[in-house]
């Protein structure tokens, strides 16, 4: 069943009233989850490793800030400047400077 241009713009239209999120995550090819994710994150990409205690770096990739969602999930598997060189005694030593 093929549906109309400008009844697939009303349904969207319709839709976006009540669930925007679906809206803006299809318009940019992806899923709702990526679109609460990203908005999370305040909308910069967090680092995917694993700090020594467990905890999931809280650094931003390189050049992952302030990015539009396609390039979030493009760059959602990254890390940080510390853990894409795998110097994570660095990045310990680095925490602790921090406190
Ligand atoms: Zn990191």
């Amino acid at each position: 069943m093929n549906i109309s241009p400008i009844k697939q713009t009303i349904t969207s239209v319709l839709l976006y009233q009540t669930e925007p999120e679906f809206i803006i995550a299809k318009s940019y090819s992806a899923i709702v989850a990526n679109y609460w994710q990203w908005k999370l994150q305040d909308f910069n990409v967090q680092c995917s490793a694993n700090t020594h205690k467990g905890n999931r770096c809280r650094n931003i990739v390189t050049t992952g800030h302030m990015v539009g969602l396609s390039k979030w999930i493009e760059l959602s598997d990254r890390y940080c400047e510390i853990h894409e060189s795998g110097v994570t005694n660095t990045y310990a030593s680095l925490s602790k400077k921090q406190k």
